[in-house]
């Protein structure tokens, strides 16, 4: 029997680290090479090393599995061990991956059925028919199976409709399938991966204190990062995440937490990307890690 093993594939928000048009502070240490450059956002779950889940689709998918030996082909002439594919949403960074994959291979695709709609309503996606890609629709709060022995779950997250979404006669709030988070559970193990929350609630901080591994939404350290650096208009909390810092960022909110917590999805212009960094150190003297590519997490 294999243990809940994780792959960070990606660690950065959309747009990736660095960004390809970007020369913010914080990029142009990567640009030059002196820190680790970061695909988008996915993780890879597998319970029993043969079957891999992805957790989003990123539009890196593509060197993601290049990078990582256990999601490379097997069989002959054709086969993959990625078992399925979940959604936590439909933003373009959760969802273009999906198009890296399109090559004859069969494996679920699972998310809230407010997602797969977003999916399905692009006729793009017609070259995952779902005769070979069955769309596995899941209510927030209801366990399913997932293969290779995992029992996981997707609950609703405070965010908001995926930006290409924004304005098509929709609150601008969502549904509460619009985004989500997604407890993956085996052999009494729990991780919890929610890399997109604009608030915590009670119900968020008690299911984060259950996990022994939190992978949460890093995507900025201050709520007008963006906005201070010249490199976009809005707030995080207007983009649907949170900040790690301040008196009400994720590093206050949850300081209750003991368990192993890493920020994921962190934006280009998260400082706390930099090592040297005084947002990196109040990061890690709160018990947090900042993920990398690569990481392989073993619960
Ligand atoms: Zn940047």
């Amino acid at each position: 029997m294999g243990r809940l093993t994780a792959i960070v594939l990606g660690a950065a928000a959309g747009g990736g680290f660095p960004q390809w048009n970007c020369r913010c502070p914080v990029c142009a240490r990567a640009w030059d090479g002196s820190i680790p450059a970061r695909t988008q956002c996915s993780v890879a779950v597998s319970g029993d090393g043969e079957r891999w889940i992805l957790l989003n689709a990123s539009p890196d998918l593509r060197s993601q599995i290049h990078a990582t030996p256990a999601l490379h082909p097997r069989g002959a002439p054709r086969g993959s061990p990625i078992a399925a594919v979940v959604l936590t949403g439909g933003e373009i960074d959760q969802i273009a991956g999906l198009l890296s994959l399109r090559e004859g291979q069969p494996f679920d695709l699972f998310g809230t059925a407010e997602t797969l709609c977003a999916v399905d309503a692009n006729p793009v996606f017609a070259a995952l028919p779902p005769d070979r890609v069955p769309r596995r629709p899941i209510l927030p709060d209801v366990a399913f199976a997932l293969p290779g022995g995992i029992e996981a779950e997707l609950f609703a997250l405070p965010g908001k409709v995926p930006l290409y979404l924004e304005g098509a006669a929709r609150d601008l709030a969502g549904d509460p399938g619009t985004n989500v988070g997604i407890e993956i559970r085996r052999a009494g193990a729990r991780l919890v991966f929610a890399p997109g929350a604009a608030a915590l609630t009670p119900g968020l901080k008690q299911r984060l204190a259950g996990a022994d591994l939190v992978l949460f939404d890093g995507t900025l350290f201050t709520d007008d990062e963006m906005i201070r650096t010249g490199t976009g208009t809005k707030t995080g909390r207007r983009m649907g995440h949170m900040p790690i810092g301040g008196p009400d960022g994720s590093l206050a909110g949850l300081s209750g937490l003991s368990n192993r917590r890493i920020y994921i999805h962190l934006n280009n212009t998260n400082p706390a990307l930099l090592a040297d960094s005084a947002e990196r150190r109040a990061v890690e003297a709160a018990g947090w890690e900042v993920a990398e590519d690569g990481m392989e997490l073993v619960l």
